[in-house]
Parts: C-alpha cells; sequence; structure tokens
C-alpha cells in the first residue's frame, strides 16, 4: 500500500505551471522528506495532494493505495486518510480545539453512532500533555492568537487524534525553537508506523535529526530533481542548493 504521484503537472488558476511532472511513491511505513528552495513548488505538491482550491491538476495521477484520489474534495481526502499540517495553519475563530477535532472525529464514524466523550477527552489529554500543551488549549478558538509554535504544535495534536494514513507535514518546523521541534519530533515519532507513511517537507536539515526520514528528496522548479537517502540532507546542509544552478537547471 502506498501514497503515488505519477508525473503530476499542476497550474495555479492563471495557467503558471507550478509542478511540472512530480513522480514519488510514499509506501506506508515510510518517513520521505523534500527539502528544497523556496519557490520551487513544495507547499503546491502539498496543497494539490490534499485536493485544496486554487491549482488545476492538468495531468498525472495521485493514487492511494491504488484508488485515484484527484476527483476527491478536501474532505472526502481528509476521511479517506490524507492528512496536511499547513506551513501557515488557518485560524477557526468561534470553534474550540475541543470541537473542532471532535466534529473531524465524528465525521469519520459511521451513520448514528457517536463518539464517547469520556474516552475523547481521555485520549485528546494524554496526546496534550505529550505535546505539552496546556489543557487550555481545548477551550480556545482553533488557533486563534497562537504563537508560530503554538499552531505547530496544535496541527501535531490533530494528527495524533485523527490517525491518517498519510501524513503531509509542510515546514512545520519553521519558526519553532529547539525545545518545540523537539516535542514536535516527538509527537511525529510516536505515530510512526508500519501502517503510516510520511511526507515531510522542510527547508532546513535540523528538522531530519530528530525525525529521521527513510528516503530525501530534492525538489527544484516543479520537478524532484535529486533522491537519496538521509545522507542526502546532511549534503545539502553543508553545501546548500548551488549544484541545482551547475547541473539541474542548467
Ligand atoms: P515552496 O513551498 O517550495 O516555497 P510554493 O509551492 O509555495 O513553493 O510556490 C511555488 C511557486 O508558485 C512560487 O513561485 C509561488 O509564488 C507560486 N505560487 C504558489 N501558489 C500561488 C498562488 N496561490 N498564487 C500565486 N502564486 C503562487
Ligand atoms: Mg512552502
Amino acid at each position: 500500500m502506498s501514497l503515488h504521484i505519477q508525473d503530476l503537472h499542476a497550474t495555479l488558476e492563471d495557467g503558471t505551471e507550478i509542478l511540472k511532472g512530480v513522480t514519488l511513491t510514499i509506501p506506508k511505513g515510510e518517513v520521505h522528506a523534500i527539502m528544497g528552495p523556496n519557490g520551487s513548488g513544495k507547499s503546491t505538491l502539498s496543497k494539490v495532494i490534499a485536493g485544496h482550491e486554487g491549482y488545476v491538476v492538468t495531468s498525472g495521477s495521485v493514487t492511494q493505495g491504488g484508488e485515484e484520489i484527484l476527483g476527491k474534495s478536501v474532505d472526502e481526502r481528509s476521511r479517506d486518510g490524507i492528512f496536511l499540517a499547513f506551513q501557515y495553519p488557518s485560524e477557526v475563530p468561534g470553534v474550540s480545539n475541543a470541537n473542532f477535532i471532535r466534529a473531524a472525529l465524528q465525521a469519520r464514524l459511521p451513520k448514528g453512532e457517536e463518539i464517547d466523550a469520556v474516552a475523547y477527552y481521555k485520549s485528546l489529554y494524554s496526546k496534550m500533555d505529550l505535546l505539552e500543551m496546556d489543557r487550555k488549549f481545548t477551550a480556545r478558538a482553533v488557533n486563534e492568537g497562537f504563537s508560530g509554535g503554538e499552531k505547530k504544535r496544535n496541527e501535531i495534536l490533530q494528527l495524533m487524534m485523527l490517525e491518517p494514513e498519510y501524513v503531509i507535514l509542510d515546514e512545520t518546523d519553521s519558526g519553532l525553537d529547539i525545545d518545540a521541534l523537539k516535542i514536535v519530533a516527538k509527537g511525529v515519532n510516536a505515530m510512526r508506523s508500519s501502517e503510516r507513511g510520511f511526507l515531510l517537507i522542510t527547508h532546513y536539515q535540523r528538522l531530519l535529526d530528530y525525525i529521521k526520514p527513510d528516503h530525501v528528496h530534492v525538489m527544484a522548479e516543479g520537478r524532484i530533481v535529486r533522491s537519496g537517502g538521509p545522507e542526502l540532507a546532511l549534503e545539502l546542509e553543508k553545501d546548500g542548493y548551488e549544484f541545482l544552478k551547475e547541473s539541474v537547471l542548467a
């Protein structure tokens, strides 16, 4: 079982091509990291996989366990186990964190089944404890007035509660101090499983010190231009993306 992206091309609504043929397979049980310069299309790739508006897929496919997902809505993809933690998480005024996650879980249950409130809060609190989140965050509106680090931790809380099949984390490390980064990594590592695949998008190697990837890919100008093992991230940290200018984009 895997999430398979095949020769994916996508444009903005004005026709500007951003993804220029991305091919990538994320089997369950593996952690893949995508690195690359700003503007190379990493966030666009994550949003196209999750089904967000503003992008037009012009060719290619994305399959989950062999099934095409590109025709599905954002909601359907989410219910079917695709989870995207945003680079810039949105605020949801007027909806408490606890109710937001509960509604998302409820939407995954068969008609007529209800979430058990006691079990729900027990599970929520245990995850918040692991993420070192104060209980007051259950009652606060989703991400409203949260600091950058609190938003990122909150994304990981959602991930831990929803237990998705495939997880995409878009620069979840950006703006985090080292203590917050370690906590986020602890949450992600706790979710690693043979039944779950991860795509970590990051600009920096630092996150990968704490979440060890199985494979590292470099994206540039809308394509994966290099793939390797964890050592590739270290090499990029040392030498930067200069090699792209000479080789790949020449
Ligand atoms: P990355 O995440 O690798 O930094 P993005 O996917 O965010 O790259 O962006 C890739 C390119 O597409 C950039 O040049 C960016 O400005 C452009 N782009 C992406 N989304 C939009 C949008 N909604 N409107 C205009 N330009 C966009
Ligand atoms: Mg981005």
